[in-house]
Order: C-alpha cells, then sequence, then structure tokens
C-alpha cells in the first residue's frame, strides 16, 4: 500500500504548535516511507474560515520546511462532490432527512440533561416519511446502526472501541444544504486515497462515525492514529501563559525552524533520552508505533535551549541574513557598523533567540545616548576618568585594530595603574554600549571599531563627570 498522509487545516486561525505538530508527523510519516502528503483546506465552515489564515497557514508550512505533494484542496471547491455523496446515502437509505425544530431539539436536550443523560439526537425522524405538511428546510441525518459496536485499531492507543448506542444520527448536511466535517472529511479522505489518518486526540471520537460513513460509502478504511494532547509543563492544558504562540510568532521572536521542528517531534515521541534531530534523522527514526498516548509537555525553556543549540551551530551567513531581517524592521540601518557575520560569531554563543541577538548588538549600529544608572553606580567612581583617558590615549596610539592588540594593551594598563581589570573593562563597556552587558571586552571593541570607540569614550567621559 503506497503510504499516502494528509494536513488538513480549518482555516479559523493561525497555525498553533497543535497543529504543527500534526503537520510534522504527517510529513514525517510519508517521508519515511517514500509516500505523499496531501494539503487540504478545510473550509466549509464560510463564517469562520479567513483568507488571511489560509495563507498565514501556507507561510507557517513554508518556513518549518513542510512541503506537501500535493494541494491545497479547498474543500469550498468540491462542494458539489459533497452534495452527490448525501444524495448516494439519502438513496440508499443510509442518510434520511430531519425536519425536527430547534424547540423541539433544545427541548428534547434539556429533558435528557435533566434525566442526567447524555444529550443525543433520539431518532424521531429516522422512519419517518416526509409529508406535504413538512414546509421547513431539513437536514441530512446519518443512519447510525443502533446496535453492535464500532472497533479500530489505533496505531497510537491501540484498539478504540465504542458502541453504537453512544453514537447519535449526526448532521451530515446542514438545512442550507452545506455539508457537516465528519461528511467531507471521510469524502475527501476516500478521494484522495489517503491511507493514514495521524491527528489529534481530540478527534478520537469522531473516528467511530467516519468509520460508519466509509463503510455505507463501501471505501477501504485508512489507519487512523491519533495524537496526544500538548500541555504546558505544569500539566494544564497549553495556553499563552506558557508560552504558547502561533508557528509565525515563534518565527518572529526568533526561533529558528529547525529548533521549533525539534521540540514538535519530541511532543509525544521520543527516541531514548535524545534530544537534538537533525531532520534526515527524523525522518530515519520516526515511527507511528513510537508515539505514546500520554499527554506531551510543551515547554518554552527547552525551545530555547535548542534554538541555542541550532544558533551557535548555524550558518553565520544565514544568521546574518535573518538578524538583518529584524534589525532592518526596526530601522536599524548596518551601514556605519561592524559586518554582521562577524558579530554574529561573536554573539551566538550568549543568546537564545535570533531577537535577543538584534537587541544585544543595536548598540553596534546606533549611537549610544543612554547609560545605565545602576552600571554607572556600581562601577564609574573618582578614577575613572584618568583611567579612561590612559585606555584612549593607548587604544589611539595601537597599529593594528585587533582584539589581541586591544586586549594586550588593556592588560598593559591594569598592571601600570595597579587596578583590577573590571575596574578599566566595565566602564568602557558602559561608555561603548550604555551597559555591562557585552561580551568581552576586547571583543566588544573591536566590534565597535575605533572611531567609535574613541568618541563614545569622550563622549561618556563628559557625561560621567557631569553626573557624579
Ligand atoms: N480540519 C480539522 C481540524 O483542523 C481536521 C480534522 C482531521 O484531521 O480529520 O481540526
Amino acid at each position: 500500500m503506497s503510504v499516502v498522509t494528509r494536513f488538513p487545516p480549518s482555516p479559523t486561525g493561525h497555525l498553533h504548535l497543535g497543529g504543527a505538530r500534526t503537520a510534522l508527523f504527517n510529513w514525517l510519516y510519508a517521508r519515511k516511507n517514500g509516500g505523499e502528503m496531501v494539503l487540504r483546506i478545510e473550509d466549509t465552515d464560510q463564517a469562520r474560515s479567513d483568507q488571511e489564515y489560509i495563507e498565514s497557514i501556507l507561510d507557517s508550512m513554508k518556513w518549518l520546511g513542510l512541503a506537501w505533494d500535493s494541494g491545497p484542496f479547498y474543500q469550498t471547491r468540491r462542494l458539489e462532490r459533497y452534495h452527490a455523496v448525501v444524495e448516494k446515502l439519502l438513496e440508499q437509505g443510509d442518510a434520511y432527512y430531519c425536519f425536527c425544530s430547534r424547540e423541539r431539539l433544545d427541548t428534547l436536550r434539556e429533558a435528557q440533561r435533566e434525566r442526567g443523560e447524555k444529550p443525543r439526537y433520539d431518532g424521531h425522524c429516522r422512519d419517518r416519511v416526509p409529508s406535504d405538511a413538512d414546509t421547513s428546510s431539513p437536514v441530512v441525518r446519518f443512519r447510525t446502526p443502533l446496535e453492535g459496536e464500532t472497533m479500530f485499531e489505533d496505531s497510537v492507543r491501540g484498539t478504540v472501541r465504542v458502541s453504537n448506542q453512544e453514537l447519535d444520527d449526526l448532521v451530515i448536511a446542514r438545512a442550507d444544504g452545506s455539508p457537516t466535517y465528519n461528511l467531507t472529511v471521510v469524502v475527501d479522505d476516500a478521494d484522495m486515497r489517503i491511507s493514514h489518518v495521524i491527528r489529534g486526540e481530540d478527534h478520537v471520537s469522531n473516528t467511530p462515525r467516519q468509520i460508519h460513513i466509509f463503510r455505507a460509502l463501501g471505501y477501504e478504511l485508512p489507519v487512523f492514529a491519533h495524537v496526544p494532547m500538548i500541555q504546558g509543563p505544569d500539566g494544564q492544558r497549553l495556553s499563552k501563559r506558557h508560552g504558547a504562540l502561533s508557528v509565525l510568532e515563534y518565527r518572529d521572536m526568533g526561533i529558528l525552524p529547525e529548533a521549533l521542528l525539534n521540540h514538535l517531534i519530541r511532543l509525544g515521541w521520543s527516541h531514548g533520552d535524545q534530544e537534538i534531530f537533525s531532520i534526515d534523522e527524523m525522518i530515519e527514526l520516526f515511527d507511528l508505533n513510537q508515539v505514546s498516548a500520554a499527554p506531551a509537555n510543551f515547554d518554552m525553556e527547552k525551545l530555547l535551549w535548542i534554538n541555542q543549540h541550532y544558533i551557535v551551530r548555524s550558518d553565520p551567513t544565514r544568521l546574518a541574513r535573518e538578524v538583518s531581517r529584524i534589525m532592518n524592521a526596526r530601522g536599524i540601518t548596518l551601514l556605519n557598523g561592524p559586518r554582521l557575520s562577524e558579530v554574529v560569531e561573536v554573539m551566538r554563543k550568549r543568546v537564545r533567540s535570533l531577537v535577543e541577538m538584534a537587541d544585544s548588538i543595536t548598540y553596534l549600529y546606533n549611537s549610544v545616548d543612554e547609560y545605565d544608572s545602576e552600571a554607572i553606580t556600581g562601577y564609574v567612581d573618582n578614577r575613572t576618568s584618568s583611567l579612561l583617558a590612559v585606555v584612549r590615549r593607548g587604544l589611539q596610539q595601537l597599529e593594528d585594530w585587533t582584539s589581541q592588540e586591544i586586549n594586550q594593551v588593556i592588560r598593559q594598563i591594569v598592571a601600570d595603574e595597579g587596578v583590577r581589570f573590571p575596574e578599566i573593562a566595565q566602564p568602557l563597556r558602559i561608555a561603548v554600549s550604555g551597559s555591562v552587558a557585552t561580551p568581552s571586552i576586547d571583543q566588544t571593541l573591536y566590534l565597535v571599531g575605533r572611531k567609535n570607540t574613541l568618541d563614545r569614550i569622550d563622549k561618556a567621559a563628559e557625561f560621567f563627570a557631569r553626573n557624579r
């Protein structure tokens, strides 16, 4: 059997972690088995679907590198096909018109709730022959078997059994004729020859209903795999509080796509204790039967840790390109500062995201107009001005502006003046960057450049003199 998986988002919101993880598992399973992944846009709920979300979902998939092999197919372009299937089910007697009014259904549900029963349709119209007196537009319901049970082998959860009595006659076409999810999904999965349905656990209760529709239409069943829900590290349902964002928001906060994929694959799947997987390894090692049914924990701290791992190993040219995009978006021009690929080399071990990188290198490109007052209190004293003057002279006379030479001259001055290294290094950091959060002082000054370093020392010395 050739493997065909699918990713069928409803464009009612941006792509979030759960959806991205589902897309990843489907993509990996297809890649691993030399199969294909279909992308299908489930946009039949026209009131809630939005073109903006379709674009954002496609952008998210492209950014993650989860290329689909066919599609996107839009369900709204297949309405005729669904109508034909509803007609067929009506003709076969596997579906029937239901004329029950909203009031009747509300009263029924209320009575069931009062009796402590699960609300379900009571089959009122199941064997009723429509008459001329039926004036309202009916819905179409699927005729679910009243007895027996429905069973399937879930690749993640094992055998799942549901008594058919639990399943009422679900609506497959609304009064306006529009088909509902459980119908469209079966028609599409059959028409698109889907071999494996890999989706979130929240759909497990739909599966027996869909199986009945597959059977009524004489279609072969796909393999089902319901992957566990994602929760926060505290075991609560995942929310913004845990740092749960849309895929594009992770991109905008400077997470690399391979880092996000790497955290996503660990949400429900593991391979021993291994944390870091290249894409090739993911494809090689991933399998459905190692997906756990237990809920998976998303952990922002771990994601940042993985992100740092990839930042440290990434091609500097690529990192520079990403960071320059962030800087440009902030209106910072890179022309008057050091080469970004060089900066990125120096900084990459010190940051966990590209936004953090951009924040911490802005001083290299913008003038320093403010100084961290706490740093001044901590590191600037009566001797600072005269020490800075000596350092300034030493730096001005350096033959080559390299970090080695800068380091040597500062060490020499430390020895000559009989001071501790930070007494010189910290005021220098404040002078050239505004704060003390910079890499080693020689690398920092090297990146700031000779002219800027000397100018900034002058400007800071003046400020320190005025403000003490
Ligand atoms: N459109 C559904 C969703 O976004 C997909 C359900 C399925 O995978 O069958 O939840």
